[in-house]
């Protein structure tokens, strides 16, 4: 059986996947950041300070939540929540951006730079920042500038400096490029904190471990609740930080199916969707080897997600193994699908879900419906839907 555990290696390879793509003069630069990662990851002292502000200030533990009345209504296998939702801005990502910005802060740099999609990683890592009193800034494509009001708002009170970005599609790919050439004109004095499992060596590694959280909380409730493990789970996949939080702590049991669900936009068979893993070819991007949506020259495709979170061209280089290897099977769901999902369990549980967490949760509920009752499914509610409700109104004609 394959040990998760020392993933990835050295130099920071998951199979042939990940590593460190990046100019001799910034190579020096990560393994700084690995250095002091690797120093800072196993001192008492750090693990003490995140986990409390992952208790006192994120909310932690998140609860799983039983949604009896959607299982119910579907006739199949027990679905269950892991309520990423309800922490402090609403999402997952405040648990890598903490850690990010305490990684900073422990390396003395003068300021953080990244790039958001749908403004999840933008507001989380402003949040960050402000508790930490570090100075952030943010590229975001202006496309998801437009779509995501509420956010670009609250970014701007955390007092963040927000650079839109026309460029290209002028969505989350662009905003990545933006990003990484300004952290080229000083990397020394400021760190680029990136929004997923993606990007060089340590990144990968770093985001997975900060969001293991997830999955090592979700492990022990569901054992102190149900005295067993879920059969499924799953979670959607943009870059894939969520999913790796949720997956990492289940990797070894061998009778958890585990499941990623990537956006299948409006067809596999258009040019309008998201799924890497499903029709990528191996490739580079942004510093890494990974999966990608390219065309014959390497150049990454435009993607689409109606969920401005997953639109991205690369994916998370342990997906691309865990994919290889078969631990992890990677499936899609359509944006129509998406909405159904989201308008089903606003209505029927009460809980608005992001419209990135409701590709898993539609893929549950097809799912659930071929499964027997006492079957467990677990979903990673990775955040909440608080940020497309005017979209959607809009888009149903609510
Ligand atoms: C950003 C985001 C995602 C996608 O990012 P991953 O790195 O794939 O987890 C998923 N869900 C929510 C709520 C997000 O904000």
């Amino acid at each position: 059986m394959t040990d998760f555990a020392p993933m990835p290696d050295t130099n920071g390879f998951f199979g042939q996947y990940g590593g460190q793509l990046v100019p001799p003069e910034l190579k020096q630069v990560m393994h700084e950041i690995d250095l002091a990662y690797e120093e800072i990851r196993n001192t008492e002292k750090f693990q003490n300070e995140l986990m409390k502000l992952f208790q006192d200030y994120v909310g932690r533990p998140s609860p799983i939540y039983h949604a009896q009345r959607l299982s119910e209504q579907l006739g199949g296998a027990q679905i269950y929540l892991k309520r990423e939702d309800l922490n402090h801005t609403g999402a997952h990502k405040i648990n890598h951006c903490l850690g990010e910005a305490l990684l900073a802060k422990f390396m003395g740099k003068k300021k953080v730079i990244a790039e958001t999609g749908a403004g999840q990683h933008g507001v989380a890592l402003a949040t960050a920042c402000a508790l930490v009193g570090i100075p952030c800034e943010i590229h975001m494509g202006q496309v998801d500038i437009e779509k995501e009001h509420p956010n670009v708002t609250k970014m701007k009170i955390l007092g963040c400096k927000l650079v839109p970005v026309t460029r290209g599609t002028a969505t989350l790919k662009d905003a990545v490029d933006s990003a990484f050439e300004e952290y080229l004109k000083d990397p020394q004095n400021t760190i680029y904190a990136i929004g997923s499992v993606v990007g060089p060596h340590p990144f990968p590694k770093m985001v997975r471990d900060f969001q293991s959280i997830i999955g090592r909380e979700a492990r022990q409730q569901f054992q102190d609740k149900y005295q067993c493990l879920p059969h499924y789970i799953t979670a959607c996949v943009g870059g894939g930080s969520n999913a790796m939080g949720l997956f990492t702590a289940f990797l070894n049991d061998d009778g958890v199916n585990i499941v990623g669900v990537e956006p299948a936009g409006k067809g596999l068979d258009t040019d309008m969707h998201s799924a890497t893993l499903t029709l990528g070819t191996p490739g580079e991007l942004h510093g890494f080897k990974c999966y990608v949506l390219q065309d014959s020259e390497g150049q990454p495709l435009p993607v689409h997600s109606i969920a401005s979170g997953l639109d991205y061209p690369g994916v998370g280089p342990q997906h691309c193994y865990l994919k290889d290897i078969e631990r992890v099977n990677y499936e899609s769901v359509t944006d129509e699908e998406c909405l159904e999902a989201f308008m089903t369990l606003s209505r029927v549980e009460g809980i608005i879900p992001a419209l990135e967490s409701a590709h898993a949760v539609a893929w549950a509920m097809k799912k659930a419906k071929t499964l027997p009752p006492e079957q467990h499914i677990l979903v990673n509610l990775s955040g909440r839907g608080d940020k497309d409700a005017d979209y959607v109104a809009e888009k149903l004609n609510l």
